[in-house]
């Protein structure tokens, strides 16, 4: 490790264990007044905004509502965000109080730099009837376990009646603790498939897109259809067997490396300092090379000209898993990397789960 690294991962592993930083100052639905209410009654000088990427246009609009209904200047926290985990940092947006997250739920293992207020942005439409039928419709095999993103949670519990009406058993379980509600999927953490993976015959993800779908059939070993709420369509299940074959490959590829980078984040929440150390002394254990590396966010660019044969990456899970074509070296989870140097079978896959 070089020497630089370490006194900069001893202040964050001592802010994490001291529990430093604050828990959420609220959590609310949706953008609208009880949020504002709040916020007026805080007294608030000066906000900072956050949004995320599907929301950036509408930046400008949404940060002049908020001035408007809670009285305090607003500045948006401009940088793209990576996910519920990365929440703007005391000083980010200067001589901001308190920051408004739009789009994310609260990590509850996560202690905040700021006060910091979560807007779920829960969906209201939907309708559940239609998409009991559209299931029905498809063929689906009548024990489901039902996973949701944030946004469409709310539809959750009225999904699983209409499908028990029509003879399904639907199974819907709590995660662990970085997870705030039962059902509810999170990148880097499926913990509640995981714990229902072997009573079911398959997993409904509620919500749009391909980064969850994605990410649970690398979770479970489970079919899984991504249910979309709002067109009322399903899609095939995940081709989970591509997946793999895809990780494999980067597993492969890195089978020789001799000289191993440690990636390891500052971020409070995805700071795994403890796994990163762990991790370099097994690759010495192997007669290989290893050094961490320490970063906040992680730049592809920040990788490049660097003598490193591979890297592991403590941070979040998905930038291996969805993001390796960015890098110009093969760059693995932590169990990956235990397959590439050969602690670990290839078979059972495990997914990086974050706790
Ligand atoms: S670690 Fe990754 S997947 Fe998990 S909340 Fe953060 S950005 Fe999202």
């Amino acid at each position: 490790m070089s020497a630089d690294v370490l006194p900069q991962l001893r202040t964050v592993q001592a802010r994490v264990e001291a529990g430093a930083g604050f828990e959420p100052a609220g959590v609310f639905p949706r953008f609208e007044e009880p949020l504002f209410a709040t916020l007026r009654a805080a007294g608030y000088h000066r906000l900072a905004l956050q949004l995320p990427a599907g929301l950036a246009r509408n930046g400008a609009d949404l940060a002049a509502e908020l001035a408007k209904k809670s009285g305090a200047r607003v500045d948006l926290a401009a940088r793209s965000c990576f996910g519920a985990c990365d929440v703007p940092e005391a000083g980010e947006v200067p001589g901001a109080e308190a920051a408004v997250v739009l789009g994310h739920a609260p990590i509850p293992n996560i202690r905040l730099p700021l006060p910091t207020y979560f807007v779920e942005m829960r969906e209201r439409a939907g309708d559940t009837a239609a998409l009991s039928r559209t299931v029905v419709q498809a063929q689906l095999p009548r024990s489901l376990g039902l996973v949701a993103s944030i946004q469409h949670l709310d539809l959750v519990e009225p999904l699983r009646s209409a499908l028990a009406e029509v003879g399904y058993t639907v199974r819907v379980a709590t995660g662990d603790h970085r997870l705030a509600y039962a059902a509810q999927a999170l990148g880097c953490n499926y913990s509640p498939v995981e714990a229902l993976a072997g009573e079911v015959e398959g997993f409904l993800f509620l919500g749009t897109g391909a980064f969850h779908p994605r990410g649970l059939a690398l979770a479970v070993d489970r079919p899984v259809w991504p249910l979309d709420p709002l067109r009322n369509e399903i899609e095939p299940p995940v081709d989970r067997a591509s997946l793999l074959r895809e990780r494999w490959l980067r597993v492969a590829s890195a089978r020789d490396a001799e000289r191993w980078g440690v990636l390891v984040s500052s971020f409070a929440g995805q700071f795994r300092g403890a796994m990163a150390e762990s991790l370099r002394r097994r690759a010495e254990a192997r007669g290989r090379s290893a050094t961490l590396l320490a970063f906040g966010r992680l730049d592809p660019a920040d990788l490049q000209g660097r003598a490193f044969d591979a890297y592991v990456n403590t941070a979040c899970p998905r930038i291996a898993t969805d993001d390796a074509a960015l890098y110009d070296r093969p760059i693995l989870t932590p169990p990956e990397f235990l397959m590439a140097i050969g602690e670990e079978p290839l078979e059972p896959y495990r997914f990086d789960t974050f706790r």
